[in-house]
């Protein structure tokens, strides 16, 4: 369902350039959890953003169902992000003028009826452990967990197929961890593709396959049985 080939990919600063990816490919059926461990650095971010259609490589290609996602025009890869991919960015990436509720509505603002969406919100809200009390506040009020939970929300509100993490439980104690592997279980078990990366090797396992991502190259340590 999605699939990377052969993708590169050089930052070029002023004085030096560094190669963050190289020929790196990897495929993930539909159901499937991959995980993605590695060194800070070593491009994990920057192959998820790749992976979802947010940054274009140097050479290589990404399809998502078949469709070269860079083939596609600004207005379909856009809805392409929207309502198909969710994506939780490391720094969560809220609105901070919007509330809770309206920000975990927003990849759908322009396309569906408001109260709809609310609807759907506040029931996500608690898949995720967000209390009612925080649904009107505004992300500064959050915790750094709380931000995480709610980014999880925004990112399901479309129903996507496929969700895409970048270090998911990286502000979360124990039990919030424990809690946000449960449901990645149980979106695994709806039929969700899921990709994240992440710190957590423990979390990495949960996972059908393994990859590390390390010098610019990725290898599978542990496949699925
Ligand atoms: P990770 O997520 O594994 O920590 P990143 O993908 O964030 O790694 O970064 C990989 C490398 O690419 C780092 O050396 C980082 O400094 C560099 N890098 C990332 N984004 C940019 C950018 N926009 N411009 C220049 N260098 C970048
Ligand atoms: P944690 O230890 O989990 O990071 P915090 O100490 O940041 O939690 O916050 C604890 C509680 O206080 C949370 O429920 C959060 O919603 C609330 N909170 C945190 N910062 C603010 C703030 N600036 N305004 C209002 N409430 C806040």
């Amino acid at each position: 369902m999605l699939r990377v080939e052969k993708i590169q990919k050089v930052f070029n600063n002023k004085s030096f350039s560094t190669e963050v990816l190289n020929d790196i490919s990897l495929s993930i059926s539909k159901g499937c959890w991959l995980s993605i461990v590695g060194p800070s650095g070593s491009g994990k971010s920057t192959l998820l953003n790749i992976t979802s259609g947010l940054l274009k490589p140097d050479s290589g290609k990404v399809f998502f169902n078949d469709r070269n996602v860079y083939e596609l025009n600004d207005q379909e890869r856009s809805n392409l992000r929207r309502k198909h991919i969710g994506f939780v960015f490391q720094d969560f990436k809220l609105l901070p003028y919007y509330s809770v509720l309206d920000n975990v509505i927003l990849p759908l603002y322009y396309d569906e009826e408001k109260n709809k969406l609310y609807e759907r919100a506040k029931e996500l809200l608690q898949v995720v452990g967000i209390r009612e009390s925080l649904f009107f506040r505004l992300p500064e009020g959050l915790s750094g967990g709380e931000k995480q939970r709610v980014a999880i929300a925004r990112a399901l509100i479309a129903n996507p197929e496929v969700l895409i993490c970048d270090e998911p439980t990286g502000n979360l104690d124990w039990e919030n961890r424990n809690q946000i592997i449960k449901l990645f279980s149980s979106l695994k078990e709806q039929g969700k593709t899921i990709v994240l990366v992440t710190h957590d090797t423990n979390m990495a396992d949960c996972g059908d396959e393994v990859y590390q991502l390390l010098n610019g190259k990725i290898a599978l340590i542990e496949a699925a049985v």
